[in-house]
Order: structure tokens, then sequence, then C-alpha cells
């Protein structure tokens, strides 16, 4: 079981913290991480120890986060940030990855998380750093602090104040810490049937002889029996009752 701690910097209510407008770091941090945690979810073999208060009405003391990673034996621990330059708008912008100067095994977690990081939040890549925070440093396992874009750039803010890209960037971070770990998704519920060819029969029963209705190209049918020997062939049932060819010349079977 891979064990990753994750968590929102700061808490809802923390002094400073805020964009040029009073929006909160914890909340565009929390948006992140619980998309990453839901999208981690959708991995086999994988548990999960959230650092922050997920109702950010507690700053979680740093030494608290850190010990319950390190108590939990957490394999890896990734602490979400956004930057601040200034505090008043400017034109800075762009994502970067912290590391504990000098350590490989967190360099090496970064350069691996790093680049998706980037890619989902589409703004400037600042690079892989290093630096002696909290976070970093009293941890004992692989550790990154990412700061996923300035809450005081009009570029960035842009980025943040958008759902979609907070939640393609939770989801790259799970996918990219699957990949890390070389995690397999698990297995999804529902297995279906697309018709390729023209018009395909359907069957009654699970006899060849026992035609029901035409259907046609494209139609999708969701298989509710995996495919089974029907005489010299194989069939599927579907949702409606009915059965089907297994034939892959006619049907394209697919898992969702
Ligand atoms: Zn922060």
């Amino acid at each position: 079981m891979v064990k990753v701690a994750i968590g929102a910097g700061h808490g809802y209510n923390t002094s400073g913290k805020r964009s040029p407008a009073g929006e909160r770091e914890w909340s565009f941090n929390n948006k992140v991480v619980t998309a990453a945690i839901k999208y981690l979810y959708e991995y086999q073999n994988v548990s999960v120890i959230r650092m922050d208060d997920p109702t950010g009405n507690t700053d979680v003391p740093l030494r608290t986060r850190t010990n319950n990673a390190n108590n939990a034996n957490a394999d890896i621990l990734v602490s979400y940030h956004h930057n601040a330059n200034t505090g008043t708008w400017g034109s800075w912008t762009g994502t970067e990855t912290y590391h504990y100067p000098g350590s490989s095994s967190g360099n090496a977690l970064a350069r691996a998380i790093h680049p998706s990081i980037v890619g989902a939040m589409g703004i400037r890549d600042r690079g892989v750093k290093s630096a002696n925070f909290h976070m970093v440093r009293e941890s004992r396992m692989p550790a990154i602090l990412i700061e996923g874009g300035f809450m005081d750039s009009t570029i960035d803010i842009k980025k943040m104040r958008d759902n979609t890209v907070m939640d393609r960037t939770g989801k790259a971070l799970a996918d990219a810490i699957a990949s890390y770990f070389g995690l397999n998704k698990k297995p999804s519920g529902n297995a279906y049937v697309e018709i390729v060819t023209d018009a395909l029969w359907t069957y009654n029963t699970a006899n060849w002889d026992d035609k029901a209705v035409i259907v046609n190209k494209g139609e999708v049918f969701t298989v509710v029996k995996d495919k089974f020997k029907v005489g010299n062939g194989y069939m599927y049932q579907i949702k409606s009752g009915l059965y089907i060819t297994a034939n892959p010349t006619y049907v394209r079977y697919y898992t969702k």
C-alpha cells in the first residue's frame, strides 16, 4: 500500500495569504488537493494522509503536519501552495516546485511531478528549486512543496479562479503520483459493446437461430454477462436482456 501525505498550505483564516482581491490562499490550495485525493482514489493500492484541516477552520501547525506524515510512514509528502510576490497585482507568473537542498529523493520526486503541474496550470515553468522549508526538511520521506501560481499575478489568478483548471491540476498531480509509484487504476464498473458493422442481429436467447432485432453501427450497449461460448462462437448478454455476438469484427468491447 502506497501512502501519500498531502496537504493544502495554511488555513482559511490564516492572516496574509490572500490575493489582492481578498481571496484566501487555502481555498485555492484546497481545490487542487481535494481533486488530487479524489483522482488518487481511482487507483489501486493507495491511501492518503491529509495533513491540513479539510474544513479550513484550523491552520494545522507545520510540526503537526510533518509529525502526522512521519508517524504514518508516508511514502511521499506533497504540500500544495500558491505564491505571492508583492501582494499587489503584477505580471510575474509561473509554477515552481521545491525540495530540500541536497535531497536527491526529493529532487527526483519534484522532477517526476513538476512538469504535470506546469502543463495543467498552463503558465510559465519556473523550474524545480530547493529551499529550507519546514515541510521538506522535517519529513522523513521524499517531500515537495508546490507553488502552483502567483495569487497576486494578473495572469495566474485567471487560472486559479477557473475551477476546471484547479480540477485538472489536481488530476495531473494524482496521475503523476500514480505514475511515480507505478499504480494501476481500479477496475471500473461497466463494460460496453459498440457496434462496428453497419447492421447486426441480436438474439432473444443464447442461440444463434433465435434472432431478435437488428442494431446499427455506432450504437453502444452495456454488457451484463461477459463473453461466453455459444456453438462455434461467443456472445455477450446486454442490459436489455438480449444477446449479441462477441466477434471483434462486428463489435468493439471496452470498459469504462
Ligand atoms: Zn502558501
